[in-house]
Order: structure tokens, then sequence, then C-alpha cells
């Protein structure tokens, strides 16, 4: 359950009740899957206080991703940081996940709005420990085509894509999806980016046909910081199938090792990977404020 009845939200300039909120039936968000939306999560700090993880950079792109879709957007990032940080303390949450949603108004048209709303949800969850490696497949979904979609926007429609990939994922046995791009090149994850390791050098899809993930970007300071090369570029089904290692990376997965790719597993054991250098980074820097190559306090 996502909340009780003693859980507040953050609706319209207002904290309220999650149980006592409302939503209009007639928003042109849930008819036709027009919103944006952010995942960002909280961790209880080194100091005990609670920190949001990249907070300007999550508001920032909920801002971008609603100029994309024309959805007017009011808010600043201070004030949509103050509250959340309200709702986290009224909730009495430190670890969570945070849902900003922004919402389109009654509007059975496809004709634009002279207004939008916004809701901004949270939820415990505890830091992952990423040590179940995932058996992956490679979907029979592809990402959106960016020429028929806003791909770097983070939209509510594009979801349903994320949705199925993933459900033919479990059906099948696997525990997550692996999405290529229209041409044939390995994207994300249904709510992943994705990197692959080949001797000592890791690779990940360029930006144009993926969403820009902070986490991804995060991994990408990480790698500068420990001196690890990455390279951005096109990689292909067969490259990866013959990598040595391979991880997903994002808000809620963190950083999370894969064990196979369609049931031909990675060559090295996680633990000799790159991969773990950077899921250790990655779990010191969201509880603390920086990282030196010695200690990896990022
Ligand atoms: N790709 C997709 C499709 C996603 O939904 C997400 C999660 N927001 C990511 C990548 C990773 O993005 P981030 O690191 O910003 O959470």
């Amino acid at each position: 359950m996502y909340y009780n009845t003693n859980t507040f939200i953050y609706l319209n300039g207002e904290i309220v009740k999650a149980a006592e909120a409302k939503i209009d039936l007639y928003s042109q968000t849930l008819h036709y899957g027009y919103g944006v939306f952010e995942g960002i999560r909280s961790y209880k700090s080194s100091s005990g206080k609670t920190k949001i993880f990249k907070e300007e950079e999550h508001f920032d792109r909920l801002k971008n991703s609603a100029n994309a879709l024309n959805l007017p957007y009011q808010w600043t990032a201070r004030e949509l940081i103050k509250a959340t940080y309200e709702i986290l303390d009224k909730n009495n949450q430190q670890d969570a996940y945070i849902r900003p949603l922004v919402y389109a108004p009654a509007n059975m048209s496809f004709n634009p709005n002279k207004e939008s709303f916004i809701v901004i949800e949270t939820w415990e969850m505890q830091p992952f420990l990423g040590e179940k490696l995932l058996r992956v497949m490679t979907s029979s979904f592809e990402r959106p085509n960016p020429k028929g979609f806003k791909i770097e926007a983070k939209a509510t429609g594009h979801y349903v894509n994320s949705i199925l990939a993933s459900q033919e994922a479990k059906a099948k046995g696997f525990d997550e999806a692996l999405l290529n791009d229209m041409n044939g090149f390995i994207a994300e994850g249904p709510g992943a980016n994705v990197f692959m390791q080949k001797d000592r050098v890791l690779y990940t899809p360029q930006l144009g046909n993926i969403l820009p993930g902070i986490t991804r970007a995060t991994v990408l300071e990480i790698c500068e910081t420990l001196d690890i090369p990455v390279v951005e570029k096109q990689i292909t089904t067969s490259e990866m199938h013959g990598a040595d290692a391979a991880f997903f990376c994002g808000t809620a997965a963190e950083v999370i090792g894969m064990e196979s790719l369609d049931n031909i597993p990675f060559k090295k054991q996680w633990k000799d990977t790159l991969g773990i250098q950077i899921q250790n980074a990655y779990k010191k820097l969201v509880v603390e404020k920086a990282f030196t190559t010695t200690s990896i306090t990022i």
C-alpha cells in the first residue's frame, strides 16, 4: 500500500491527506496518457538528516518534460523541493520514493490547456542492496520512436511501452526486459538505463533515443572520478551477448548487475566487475555529499 489514512501529499499548493484528495475523472492525462512525472529518492544521510538525491536535476527534468509536451508549468524547483521536504517530514519518511506528477485539467479534446495541476506523493522505500543479479531478456517491444514521441520527456503515456515490456519479460520467467530502439540498437530497460563492460571499458547507448537518466549522468561522474573509461555509442545485442558484465541504473533500481542476457551469462562474476565499484560508490554518494577515490566518499 502506498498510503494510509494518515499520509500527506502535496496537491496544487496545499498539503492534504492522500485518502481525501480528488482528481478530475475527465482529465486529459487519465484518458490519453498526456502528463509528465518524476521518480526521485530521498535517503537518510550519514548525518541522520533526510536528503533528496539530485533534487534540482529531477525538478528541472520535470519542467523540461512539461515544456516538451506543451503542458503549462508554473512552479519553481525551489517551492517544489520545499514542499517535498515538508511532506516527507509530515509522513515521517526518510528513505522514500518521491513521485511528482503534472497532470492536465478536464479536456476530452486534443487541444492545449490553459493550466496544469501538480501532485507530489511519497512512499517509503528502503535503499536497495542490489545483491540479486538480474536475468534479462531482449524485449520484443522497441522503445517509442523519437519521431513519434518526445522520448527525452518523462511522459506518463510512454510507460505503456514499459509495462508491456516488463510484463512480457516476467511472463517468460525473466526478471527484466531490455529494449532496442527503432534502429535495432540497445536502448534501455523499461525504467532504467544500461551499461555494459568489455575488458576495462564501460559502454552505454548515447543520448537521443533514450531517457537521459539522472543516475546515468551520476554513473558517468563516478567513472570520471574513479578513472573508469566510458564510451557512449550504439551497442548491438550480439555485442552485449559477448560482454564481460552489464548493469542497469536508475533512481529506483540504483545500480543493479545482470547475470545474463537472453540466458547467455556475462563472463565475469559481478564481484569482479567495474559495475560493483560503481554500485558501491553510488551507495555512498546517495547518503553522503562527496566522494573521493580513496574512500569512495562521493
Ligand atoms: N529510462 C527510463 C525509461 C526510465 O523510466 C528511467 C527512470 N526514470 C530511467 C531510464 C532512469 O532515469 P533516472 O536515473 O533519472 O531515474
